[in-house]
């Protein structure tokens, strides 16, 4: 059984966060060190520890997890002009906590990814 981290915590509202969005499958919140005028990571609500745990028992939620960053990104303005989305996995990866997320970044030009 994988370790709770803080995000269960926010997802289950015990600790606060700037929820952005939230339904059955996934919460959405603003990363408390932005990175971007809008860096919100979007979370399963059931805990996945990283990308290599990801199994077809996760589909569903995988896929929320793009049809609400679609989302909020329009709602965010920043659809048009582009934005990021980032999993980290592991150290090499620099995944600081071990419950999967999609960092949504933009709002401003990000310039090339491996620089
Ligand atoms: P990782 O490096 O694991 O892909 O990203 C973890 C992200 O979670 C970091 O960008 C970090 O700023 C963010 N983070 C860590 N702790 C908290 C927290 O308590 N609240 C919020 N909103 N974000 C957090």
């Amino acid at each position: 059984m994988a370790e709770e981290t803080i995000f269960s915590k926010i997802i289950r509202r015990e600790i606060p966060a700037d929820i952005v969005y939230q339904d059955e499958l996934v919460t959405a919140f603003r990363d408390i060190s932005p990175k971007a005028p809008t860096h919100v990571l979007i979370v399963p609500n059931i805990l996945v520890p990283t990308a290599n745990d990801v199994s077809e028992a996760h589909e569903q939620a995988m896929g929320r997890m793009f049809t609400v960053a679609a989302k909020i990104a329009k709602q965010e303005g920043i659809a048009e002009d582009g934005y990021r989305l980032i999993v980290n996995c592991n150290r090499h990866g620099g995944q600081e906590v071990y419950h999967i997320h999609m960092h949504l970044v933009g709002g401003c030009p990000l310039g090339p990814m491996l620089s």
